[in-house]
């Protein structure tokens, strides 16, 4: 079975890393994809199971940002971080959690290799190694990420989760290579 021309590879990857479009305001780096990233994983014959933008699906495009008001980005940043954070927000991001290891169980099943998990560091909802919350990085996942890491935890799926930069493009694709790198788990 899947006898084809599929190289069995997928890599899990942030909304916005296939589409900046997505970008809390203020904070896109392209105009679309995150160049370096995605041309290393082409490159390397791995597919894309792009993840939902939680931000966007919870708040919108938008992000509810008053628009009359003047702010800095570090502080939408954190009021954004506050409601993905909320009761409403973690019921969202866990659903979305669930469907995503759904699928990440079925290409494990049918025997193909998960390279892994990209999200955005420094973001309050997809930041792996650091975040932001209260007006402040934090070492530590956002809130999608952090139910995410939780919910296949759950189902005892070890699929390592990483985080890249989009102004960072020289460091982000060591943090890919790494990962196409790693030896295969079985
Ligand atoms: S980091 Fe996450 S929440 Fe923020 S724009 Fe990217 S996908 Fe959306």
């Amino acid at each position: 079975m899947f006898d084809d021309k599929r190289g069995k590879k997928v890599v899990l990857v942030a909304h916005c890393i296939l589409n900046q479009n997505a970008k809390i305001d203020r904070c896109a780096h392209y105009p679309g994809a995150m160049r370096e990233v995605v041309q290393t994983l082409v490159e390397a014959g791995v597919g894309f199971v792009q993840m939902p933008c939680p931000e966007l699906m919870i708040m919108g495009l938008d992000r509810q940002v008053d628009r009359a008001a003047v702010t800095t980005i570090e502080a939408e940043d954190t009021r954004v971080g506050w409601r993905m954070a909320a009761e409403a927000g973690q019921d969202r991001c866990r659903r979305m959690a669930g469907d995503l290891v759904f699928q990440i169980e079925q290409y494990l099943k049918n025997g193909f290799e998960v390279v892994g998990v990209l999200g955005i560091n420094g973001s309050p909802t997809c930041g792996v190694e650091v975040s932001w919350f209260d007006d402040r990085e934090q070492p530590d996942a956002g809130v999608f990420v952090r139910l995410l890491r939780e919910a296949l935890a759950a189902r005892g799926l070890d699929v390592p989760i990483r985080g890249v930069k989009a102004y960072e493009p020289a460091q982000s694709v060591a943090v890919v290579q790494a990962l196409l790198d790693r030896p295969l788990q079985t």
